[in-house]
């Protein structure tokens, strides 16, 4: 198997699905049978899940709601996500714990790294709410944060589509994929695969970024077996 440990990324948006806000039941259990085909192979999963489906810190400028309490909101929506993806994979019998970077006993545990390492050991999933319960930061950051913390051998950018371009393929036909990418190319060419802390913290440490099309089913699965090749994969 190409990874033992992995850290896979949703965007809260992409729970929604094809509603516009919220969470949508079917994409939830989709999401839940292709992270179970992978742990049946054995691999240790950690999940850090977006909260932009319900609040962004950004949206809250125009509520009159100042930027720090925003932020802390769209944390608090991170954790609503993370309690619903949890009890998708339990209904298909998988175990779980949520951990948040902000303490809230009577839902879920705080973050502590040696647990979460323990958790994964055991063979359970282990899904991070709340970012890193600090503003000013986003779910991918805290993505790079908690992989480089438990050791995870790869970051997997869960999006709609299938890799980096050199454009915008929604907009651009001209746009190519890219297969692999260096860091250093990632970045001199612009491509906006992560916000920069959460880039940097990938760089700084060696660890490998595949950005892929989450909602294409059985792609998370050939990801791990190395079946075929999706995505980009940015990495020295
Ligand atoms: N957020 C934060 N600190 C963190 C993680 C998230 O302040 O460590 C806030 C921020 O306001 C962000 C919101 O939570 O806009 C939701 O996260 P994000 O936008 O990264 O979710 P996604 O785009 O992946 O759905």
């Amino acid at each position: 198997m190409k990874y033992k440990r992995i850290l896979l990324k949703l965007s809260g948006e992409a729970l929604m699905g094809e509603k516009g806000y919220g969470i949508d039941p079917d994409r939830l259990e989709q999401y839940a049978q292709e992270i179970k085909s992978v742990k049946e192979l054995g691999i240790e999963v950690a999940i850090v899940i977006g909260g932009g489906n319900i609040f962004r810190g950004v949206q809250a400028e125009h509520l009159t709601i100042d930027r720090v309490q925003g932020d802390y909101m769209g944390m608090l929506a991170t954790v609503i996500n993370g309690m619903a993806l949890q009890s998708a994979l339990e209904k298909s019998g998988l175990y779980t714990r949520l951990m948040s970077g902000i303490k809230m006993e009577q839902v879920c545990e705080p973050f502590i790294r040696r647990r979460a390492v323990r958790h994964l050991e055991k063979g359970r999933i282990v899904i991070f709410g709340a970012g890193i319960g600090n503003p000013y930061f986003t779910t991918d950051s805290t993505a790079s944060l908690r992989a480089v913390e438990i050791e995870a051998d790869v970051v997997l950018k869960g999006t709609r589509v299938n890799g980096v371009y050199s454009a915008d393929p929604e907009k651009d036909p001209k746009a190519v994929r890219f297969d692999k990418l260096s860091y250093e190319e990632a970045y001199s060419k612009g491509l906006n695969i992560m916000d920069l802390t959460a880039f940097t913290l990938c760089q700084e440490n060696n660890l490998p970024i595949v950005v892929f099309d989450m909602n294409k089913p059985g792609n998370l699965l050939k990801l791990m077996t190395g079946s075929e090749e999706i995505g980009t994969i940015i990495a020295n």
